[in-house]
């Protein structure tokens, strides 16, 4: 794999407001660095609370102006436009993910074909999204049907830890219902959301229909989810952000969905695969370095194969090859950041402390060049118990914390003690007890005998303190469309 560095991961960017970049109002701009090797990449423009008022300004008058007339094929045309130019620069775009937030290239190389399906899904959905006609018992001769309209300006707000496929998530159903938004992306990642303005742009969408405007949360960030003259707020983050979010809200009292954190549990039964489960359960929590909201990082085992299994899942991980996204034998890059560095060993210290034993991992690799980079071992702890810290928190790095049960009372038990409810995944060949699994578990997606398989017409969201509202899947829409009810005397 020979791999060529975008000229756009360099130099200086800007924010995109009203169709053109410009630097901030303040003229501050921060710098964007690799985290495989600490080199500067780009410094870019840091827009804040100035910034955020003029992106909602031109966000408004483009959902008022032309593009509320645009039809739902204008919209489907431009989003199948852009999704052929995302799949001509794929690549470019996929190492832009890996420059600045460490992403294995290889990994998102062999699903190339998923982000501009995405957007192809969204374009199909902008011409399907319709109303009812409802017959009413209130009086014959009223006809009585229903519209769905865009909310308006949407507020965009995500993390670092996929910023392509998150920025995706996004704007494909901000353009496909018709709404404009303002699109802040993680201060640690915002190379590939300014690329894939660009493209936007190339795409023939109209100026001021999405505006990405990078900074840090306390100042961009905060002032998107406060505006007045936002009429919802897309957020995926912490759950920690996200409550800071529903107060931010309050004041127009705007829509608001919400993707947040998870522990999901993992649970093996012993008549499972084992040689599909080894690989299934290590990567469930160990791909991305871990930075997966729904990240597998609760391992329940049947007690008479735990042994057996765990000790299988940890040198699963000491096969890994840890390195830089961009070297093709990857297969762990580095977190993002120093702070996500930090946060990580943190909690391996922590887990330590607290009597786990590591099985394999629990510490940060220095070898050789990975001394520049932000690199941890995959790890395993045993000796967990359901108090423990390690197995309470979202950590959002590589660490499995793995716990023998007895019965299926027990795992379910165990299984749903958490305040989250995102991911979880089941391993057996008991179509029975996969059936009864999937019910019992309260997270919004269950996967059996696969993990983290996502597509954009299968809803995907939280329970519990994981968030509300969905992305992927119909429902995803609502959250964009008011629906309006009309009563029409026909006598
Ligand atoms: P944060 O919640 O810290 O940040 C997410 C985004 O919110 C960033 O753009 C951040 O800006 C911004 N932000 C921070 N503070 C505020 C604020 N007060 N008001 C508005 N915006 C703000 O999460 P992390 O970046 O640490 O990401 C990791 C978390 O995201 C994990 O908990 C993970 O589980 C969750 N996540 C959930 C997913 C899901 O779909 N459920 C998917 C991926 C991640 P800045 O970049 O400047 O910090």
């Amino acid at each position: 794999m020979s791999v060529s560095i975008p000229a756009f991961a360099s130099g200086r960017k800007q924010l995109l407001i009203d169709g053109k970049f410009r630097d901030a109002v303040s003229g501050k701009a921060f710098e964007t660095r690799n985290p495989a090797t600490g080199e500067l990449l780009a410094t870019v423009a840091e827009g804040d609370a100035a910034d955020i008022d003029l992106a909602v300004a031109a966000a408004r008058r483009a959902f008022e102006g032309p593009w509320s007339k645009a039809k739902p094929y204008d919209r489907q045309r431009i989003l199948l436009r852009f999704a052929d130019l995302v799949e001509r620069h794929i690549e470019e775009l996929l190492t832009l993910d890996t420059l600045d937030m460490g992403a294995v290239l290889a990994m998102s190389l062999g699903g190339r074909g998923r982000i501009p399906s995405m957007i192809r899904y969204y374009a199909g959905m902008a011409q399907a999204l319709t109303g009812d006609t409802i017959p009413n018992s209130a009086a014959a001769e009223i006809f009585t049907y229903t519209t769905r309209e865009p909310v308006g300006v949407v507020g965009a707000i995500i993390p670092w830890n996929g910023p392509i496929g998150m920025a995706i998530w996004k704007l494909g159903p901000v353009i496909a219902t018709g709404c404009t938004a303002v699109f802040k992306p993680a201060e640690d990642t915002p190379l590939t959301a300014l690329r894939l303005g660009e493209l936007l742009l190339e795409a023939g969408l109209p100026e001021g229909v999405v505006n990405i405007v990078p900074g840090y949360g306390a100042t961009a960030g905060a002032a998107l989810a406060a505006h007045m003259d936002v009429d919802k707020v897309s957020f995926t983050g912490s759950q920690v952000t996200g409550q800071k979010i529903v107060q931010a809200s309050a004041g127009n009292l705007k829509r608001l969905s919400l993707e947040l954190g998870g522990k999901s549990p993992d649970i093996v039964f012993a008549d499972a695969d084992l040689d599909w489960a080894v690989p299934g359960a290590a990567m469930a929590a160990f791909a991305n370095c871990g930075q997966v909201c729904t990240a597998g990082t609760r391992l329940f085992v049947e007690r008479k194969i735990f042994d057996e299994f765990t000790h299988r899942v940890a040198e699963f991980g000491n096969s890994l090859k840890i390195g830089n996204g961009l070297d093709p034998d990857t297969k762990i890059g580095p977190l993002v950041s120093q702070k996500q560095l930090e946060r990580v060993t943190g909690y391996m210290e922590i887990g330590k402390q607290e009597g786990a034993k590591a099985l394999s991992g629990g510490h940060r690799v220095t070898d050789g060049e990975l001394a520049k980079g932000f690199f941890v071992k995959p790890t395993v702890f045993t000796d967990v118990n359901a108090d423990m810290r390690i197995a309470r928190e979202e950590i959002f790095g590589p660490v499995i914390s793995a716990m023998p049960f007895d019965d299926i009372e027990e795992v379910i038990r165990g299984a749903n003690a958490t305040q989250f409810g995102l991911g979880s995944g089941v391993w057996t060949r008991d179509v029975g007890k996969a059936h009864r699994m999937a019910k019992a578990i309260r997270a919004g997606v269950v996967w059996v005998n696969c993990y983290n398989v996502a597509d954009p017409a299968v809803p995907f969201g939280g329970y519990k303190m994981s968030g509300y509202g969905r992305e992927s899947g119909r429902a995803q829409f609502d959250d964009y469309l008011n629906e309006k009810s009309v009563w029409i005397r026909t006598a």
